[in-house]
């Protein structure tokens, strides 16, 4: 540090019903703790007196209930207090899903409609606050005792895991202000591009494996099933989007659809639902305090994220470095592939490119720099259908002596030899 540089230490005082929203600085991360009151971050309390470290970027609010006095210490893009926020219309849909939860867990098991709790799905443009919505539902719900399911299907800014997925998790604690999500054992499905326009069918395959796998895991497990789901979206609402936001809608047979900040989509989906009798479409006002992200910070926020996935969020993880030879490993890309030879097909038919084809890819330097899926499939013409083990990404390839140099959680074999690839890259930094 600098000598002579001024303390940083200071406190804010919180009145009731309002947050301090603050952008944490690019460089350095900030130290806050709570000094007196109560306060939580993103339906999450915070602990009294204990310092909490932010890492840089990171951008959230500390919100107060019935007052609250904030220590920080270190430098911020920005903070600043507000009072006027939708907390009250949010928490008030937290408790009619609570009630839900509680009336489908005394109803008989034996009814799957009236023992399913709630299963809400969250849609609006970007920068809607979508995310922290779900996160706030989510961890209201576990601190009550619930552990509701977390589904992300947002492919552009994953908050489970790296981007290019859809995936799913239980919560069962309200979730960590620092940390985030947890990540033990999420299931994850590999998409491999950050916009659905890649490959709409293939997203919509995924979207159909991972609500059936989810269906499943309801029909054995009733405090789940009871608990019920919070689907966190894309932001990415006209023409095909939303349609895919209806066929998740659909898939996962969502009953509460919660609309941030959108007026028109609130209402197209109210037209199209209300054949749908079950199924309540609620209107919710954006907070003044989400932070708008352009292109480039988005791509940067994925770069961040998958370099968190290997080296974790504080550098507290260490990734190994391996080799394999070309003939140990199996890529494999979906759809797009090559056409079937018109002379392969039946006498008139037109050649079709199948968006779900599982196409074997030859290794060579096309693959640098590309973060790959490691498939729990048995068969190759299982992948679509096999959720993923976790990532690799590769850093080298040695044409000549068919070798691949790559980037893993951690040492020692591969748990499958099959890898798919997408068109996700990263530049490690
Ligand atoms: P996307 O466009 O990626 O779908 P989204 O609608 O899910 O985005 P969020 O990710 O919830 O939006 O919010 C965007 C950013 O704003 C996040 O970094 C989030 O932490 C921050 N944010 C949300 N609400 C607040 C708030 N009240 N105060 C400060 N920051 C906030």
């Amino acid at each position: 540090g600098g000598s002579g540089s001024a303390s940083t230490i200071r406190q804010v005082k919180l009145e009731r019903e309002s947050e301090l929203r603050i952008e944490v600085g690019n460089d350095a991360p900030l130290r806050l703790r709570l000094l007196n009151g109560t306060a939580e971050i993103f339906g999450t309390e915070l602990p009294p007196e204990i310092w909490l470290n932010f890492p840089p970027r990171l951008k959230f609010a500390v919100f107060t209930w019935y007052g609250a006095t904030i220590e920080m210490d270190g430098t911020t893009e920005t903070d600043y207090t507000a009072d006027e926020t939708p907390m009250v219309s949010y928490v008030n849909v937290h408790a009619v899903l609570d009630g839900r939860r509680s009336r489908a867990k005394a109803s008989s098991q034996d009814d799957s409609e009236s023992s399913q709790g709630p299963r809400v799905i969250v849609v609006g443009p970007t920068d809607s606050g979508k995310s922290t919505l779900s996160r706030m539902l989510l961890s209201w719900a576990a601190k009550q005792g619930w552990k509701p399911t977390y589904v992300d299907l947002d492919i552009g800014q994953g908050s489970i895991t790296v981007p290019g997925c859809i995936a799913a998790t239980p919560i069962e604690m309200p979730i960590d202000p620092v940390e985030g999500i947890p990540l033990e054992m999420p299931l994850v499905y590999f998409y491999g591009h950050t916009t659905p326009s890649n490959n709409v069918e293939l997203y919509k395959v995924l979207v159909k494996e991972l609500a059936g796998m989810i269906e499943r895991q309801f029909t054995g497990n009733a405090e789940s099933r009871a608990s019920g789901m919070v689907i966190n979206t894309m932001g990415w609402i006209e023409g095909v989007g939303y349609d895919l936001l209806l066929h998740a809608i659909r898939t996962f047979k969502a009953n509460v659809v919660l609309v941030l900040g959108q007026e028109k989509l609130c209402s197209m989906l109210k037209d199209v639902l209300k054949s749908e009798p079950k199924v309540d479409v609620v209107k919710l006002q954006r907070s003044g305090g989400v932070v708008s992200r352009n292109a480039k910070v988005r791509q940067k926020a994925r770069s961040y994220r998958i370099r968190e996935y290997f080296y974790g969020l504080s550098n507290d993880l260490s990734p190994h470095s391996n080799i394999a030879n070309f003939s140990d490993l199996f890529v494999y890309r979906v759809g797009g592939g090559p056409q079937a030879p018109r002379s392969a097909l039946p006498i008139g038919a037109e050649p079709a490119a199948d968006p779900t084809r599982v196409v074997p890819v030859n290794i060579n330097r096309d693959l640098l720099h590309l973060v790959l899926a490691v498939s729990f499939a048995k068969e190759p013409d299982e992948i679509i259908s096999s959720n993923v083990a976790g990532f690799i990404y590769v850093t080298d390839i040695d044409i000549q002596r068919k070798k691949i140099t790559y980037l893993a959680p951690a040492a020692g074999e591969l748990p499958s030899k099959y890898l798919i690839m997408g068109s996700l890259t990263w530049l490690e930094t």
